[in-house]
């Protein structure tokens, strides 16, 4: 590879399924990397340290910021989290689709930087689909859950401003039509 790449911004409410829609899109393309985001939240099981996020203390994510490391960093939940710049350039650098799985605030501080992105909402069927999916998974306490709630209805009013919404209905179908939307934007560049 050697044309520039860009950057895929794939924002959705937590509990819409998206981490199994990462799994399956890397399964099938082999252009795209994960920008791995810095967070203060605790690691859950079965989460690795640098590949799921660097899991880093509020004092070692506040040098960062000190220092500028981050292209975009906000607090979701009451934890704070960061995409680092340097992966991100790297990335697109080396010729890949920088995959960038960020919160609403940070996707439109993305949309708004002179940066060559493509941004997708991914939607859960609904509300209550939502809720049912996150107590399944089980990590979360039930204030937890309700905060994620609360915070999907607000993440969706914001859908508007993303180039594609993709309906988390079928895992498959909306990772086709996530891959999809790739390939147009790659021709699109004349990639
Ligand atoms: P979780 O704790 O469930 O992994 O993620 C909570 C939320 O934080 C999700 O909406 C996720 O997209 C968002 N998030 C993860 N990494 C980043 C990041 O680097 N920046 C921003 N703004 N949000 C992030």
């Amino acid at each position: 590879m050697n044309k520039r790449g860009f950057i895929v911004i794939i924002t959705a409410p937590s509990g819409s399924g998206k981490t199994s829609i990462y799994k399956k899109l890397f399964e099938v393309r082999n252009d795209l990397k994960f920008s791995v985001s810095y967070t203060t939240r605790k690691r859950r099981d079965g989460e690795v340290n640098g590949v799921d996020y660097y899991f880093v203390s509020r004092d070692q994510f506040m040098k960062k910021i000190e220092r500028g490391d981050f292209l975009e960093w906000a607090e979701v939940h009451g934890e704070l989290y960061g995409t680092e710049r340097q992966q991100v350039e790297k990335c697109i650098g080396d010729g890949y689709i920088c995959l960038l799985d960020v919160d609403v605030q940070g996707a439109l501080e993305i949309m708004k930087k002179d940066l060559d992105c493509v941004s997708i909402f991914i939607e859960p069927p609904s509300l209550e689909e939502l809720a049912r999916r996150l107590r399944k998974r089980g990590t979360e306490d039930e204030k937890s859950i309700m905060i994620r709630i609360n915070n999907a209805k607000n993440e969706l009013e914001y859908k508007k401003f993303f180039d594609y919404i993709v309906l988390n209905d079928v895992l498959e179908r909306a990772v086709k039509e996530i891959s999809e939307i790739i390939d147009k934007e790659k021709k699109k560049r004349g990639a």
